[in-house]
């Protein structure tokens, strides 16, 4: 089962309270009790030698358990003894392989978090092995044979059992699925050198200080830069530099220069994987029979066909044509008084550097000065306060018996009106070394109904980097890391508050194009000035709240450059797309001239010389997946729009619990075209969207007078 492999990342965050408010995991369970559940709060390996036991353990122990599967006799087959069983040792690989990633995670001790690295491995390989098992696909299909009456969530249960067994192969002559099966591990190969020469890529660029004008002498001054009396070294695999570079260096050629070295990143060495990693995937798709490799990846999605996503980001691109040329108008605007040259055009090395000057000129927000606003602590009760009023939740600071840091915080989370525990979360919010260094949501434990009746409540863990308090001041967030930790604390929520019997769709094992799409949501919240001043109030003058010019400022600021920011991302999902798209088989690839004529369409002239699809690394793993965001994005502006409306806005509660019960509960354990149309009450729509993209009148985007006649409008992420 592929899905053995999915520990989808996605996050949240909290801590507060006294010392003697703090409750233990024993002041639950006789609530637990009452409601039939199981409460437990993860024990932890604590060696090396433990680490890798738990994974050969659990491996050992699904083993045995699909052997007992495919022994079975095979007139005697039920749903219990094939798809549920399957389902129970997901659940228990899956605590196993958790637990080792969080340990590779966070772990202060390196031999531990390398130990965790191995074993993470190890079950990897055994987990694709897991697809191939003949016994146990036969025993699974003997019991569909019986045409078994299988209602809701069981019913689904077999279908997508079936369905991925059909997309491994299993169903096809014996030597098309070897073929199958080969082609997967080769392709899974070319995938991990993809990757690693992404990774390894180094493209030192040496400049004197005179072609970096203009670039801030933070950079100049950081550790490796100076590398000489007058030379200055930049690197052009790292991205940091990559963007300030180009968004402050005034001189031309040096953009240019450095954006040419960027673009031909990994290019000997990834080109030809690239192409290889194309000719494999069209060769499985049509194997499976498929017409390309966008429908076998998308057909598991709310797009389900590589058409449907085409058609929504080719509607998109032409949707927001018209503030895409007024950006890029007003940003040549200033090229052309800069240079003097009236002809000047914005080029892919322009944008960032003009978008920068208007920025400065016309929208001077300062938000750094944000930052004593939003205290750490504060911000968070903060979101817990409207989290637990308007999803009917009460979040309470419990023991954590076992720590692997000592600020770690384990909070329970029960619902408000009956008391009844619905799961924990970890809380782990600094960086330091060896940590995991973005912001995600780690499951641990995740919700099912266990044969004995009896529900495993999830447990877990957000990973976070906000900025550490220092000795005069506290942790202060930036109001991007506010969006983040709201963000991610929407897929905390949606995991714990699952009611999905099968691990299968509990929580956020949903559609990969929506899972996004409620925290993308939540991120409404902060930029709201009725639910900033809950709790943003200036550390220092706590009756200082955030003044409303200045959202009102970050708001324009932000929509006067959103046609560049989002025509960027529909190019990426285009150049994704279309490299999936259906080709002849044994014709050979050639994505540099797939892909770099659909930059100069779609986005700004480049130079042809460049071959930017080498360093996409978004190309393995999220091939053909990339329209997901734009996808997810234009649902969760419609989902918005359920709570604007509201009486009491984004802090309304019987919207919030509508969300918690037709999004957050169900999870994958239904259509989730249903959950959505029971949360808002009405088909979707792609209008709040566009809205939020700057179009909103639809006659001016689409050139006529109603939706109909307005390409972007036409079509919701369209409905199969
Ligand atoms: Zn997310």
């Amino acid at each position: 089962m592929k899905h053995f492999l999915l520990v989808s990342l996605v996050a949240g965050a909290a801590f507060s309270l006294q010392a003697e408010d703090v409750k233990s995991l024993s002041d639950f369970q006789a609530a637990a009790e009452k409601a039939n559940e199981i409460l437990v709060i993860p024990e932890w390996p604590k060696t090396p030698v433990e680490v890798q036991g738990n994974v050969d353990t659990a491996i050992a122990n699904a083993n045995r358990a699909l052997d007992t599967i495919g022994k079975q006799d095979l007139a005697k087959v039920t749903f219990k003894s094939t798809v549920g069983a399957l389902d129970d040792i997901q659940n228990d690989a899956q605590i196993a392989a958790s637990k080792t990633i969080v340990i590779q995670q966070t772990n202060q001790d390196a031999a531990m978090r390398d130990a965790a690295e191995k074993a993470i491995k190890v079950f990897q390989d055994w987990a694709v092995g897991v697809d191939y098992r003949e016994d146990v696909y036969k025993a699974v299909k003997a019991f569909a044979d019986t045409k078994p009456k299988l209602e809701g969530e069981d019913a689904l249960l077999l279908e997508h059992t079936l369905r991925d067994y059909r997309r491994a192969g299993l169903t096809l002559e014996p030597d098309k699925r070897a073929q199958v099966e080969k082609l997967r591990k080769e392709l899974a190969k070319l995938e991990t050198d993809f990757e690693a020469n992404i990774v390894a890529v180094k493209a030192p660029v040496v400049f004197t200080k005179a072609e970096l004008e203009g670039v801030p002498n933070t950079i100049l001054e950081s550790p490796g830069v100076k590398t000489g009396d007058d030379s200055y070294t930049i690197l052009a695999n790292v991205t940091f530099h990559y963007n300030t570079v180009e968004e402050t260096a005034k001189k031309e050629e040096t953009r240019k220069h450095l954006y040419h070295v960027r673009f031909n990143l990994a290019r000997e060495k990834n080109v030809p994987v690239l192409n290889d990693m194309l000719t494999h995937r069209n060769q499985i798709a049509l194997k499976l029979g498929y017409k390309s490799w966008d429908d076998f990846q998308t057909e598991i999605k709310m797009a389900k066909s590589g058409a449907a996503a085409k058609t929504f980001i080719n509607d998109l691109v032409a949707g927001i044509q018209p503030k895409f040329d007024a950006e890029v108008a007003e940003l040549r605007k200033l090229k052309v008084a800069e240079s003097s040259d009236p002809n000047a055009q914005i080029n892919k090395w322009d944008w960032r550097y003009f978008q920068n000057q208007l920025k400065k000129e016309k929208y001077t927000v300062d938000t750094e000065a944000l930052r004593v606003y939003f205290p750490f602590q504060k911000t968070l009760e903060g979101m817990f306060n409207i989290y637990q009023s308007i999803f009917g939740l009460k979040f309470t600071k419990i023991l954590a018996p076992e720590k692997w840091i000592d600020d770690l915080q384990l909070y329970m989370v029960t619902d408000s009106g009956s008391g009844q525990p619905l799961g924990m979360f970890y809380l782990d919010m600094f960086p330091r070394e060896g940590k995991f260094n973005h912001f995600a949501q780690f499951p641990i434990i995740p919700g099912k109904l266990l044969p004995d009746g009896k529900y495993q409540r999830p447990t877990v863990a957000l990973l976070c980097n906000f900025p550490p308090p220092q000795k005069d001041k506290p942790s202060l967030l930036s109001h991007q890391d506010v969006e983040t930790l709201f963000h991610e604390f929407g897929h905390a929520l949606h995991t714990i508050v699952t009611s999905a019997r099968y691990v299968r769709f509990s929580g956020t094992s949903v559609p990969a194009d929506f899972v996004e799409a409620p925290s993308q949501m939540l991120q409404n919240w902060v930029w709201n000035k009725k639910v900033l001043d809950t709790f943003a109030a200036d550390y220092r003058d706590p009756s200082k709240k955030i003044p409303a010019e200045l959202i009102a400022k970050m708001k324009e600021a932000k929509l006067a450059t959103v046609g560049v920011y989002y025509r960027r991302q529909f190019t990426f999902a285009d150049i994704d797309l279309t490299l999936h798209d259906v080709h002849p088989e044994g014709q050979p690839y050639d994505c540099v001239a797939m892909s770099n004529p659909i930059f100069v369409k779609d986005f700004l002239p480049i130079d042809p010389d460049t071959a930017f699809v080498a360093f996409f690394g978004h190309l393995a793993g999220y091939d053909a997946g990339y329209y997901g965001y734009a996808w997810a994005d234009a649902i969760a502006a419609d989902m918005a729009t359920v709570f604007e409306k509201a009486p009491d806005g984004f802090l309304d509660k019987t919207v919030g619990m509508k969300l918690r019960k037709e999004i957050y509960a169900p999870g994958g354990s239904r259509d989730i075209d249903v959950s959505i149309h029971n949360f808002l009450g009405r088909d979707r729509s792609i209008q709040p969207y566009l809205k939020t993209l700057g179009i909103d009148t639809p006659a001016k985007a689409g050139g006529g007078p109603s939706n109909e006649s307005n390409p972007a409008a036409a079509k919701p992420p369209t409905k199969p």
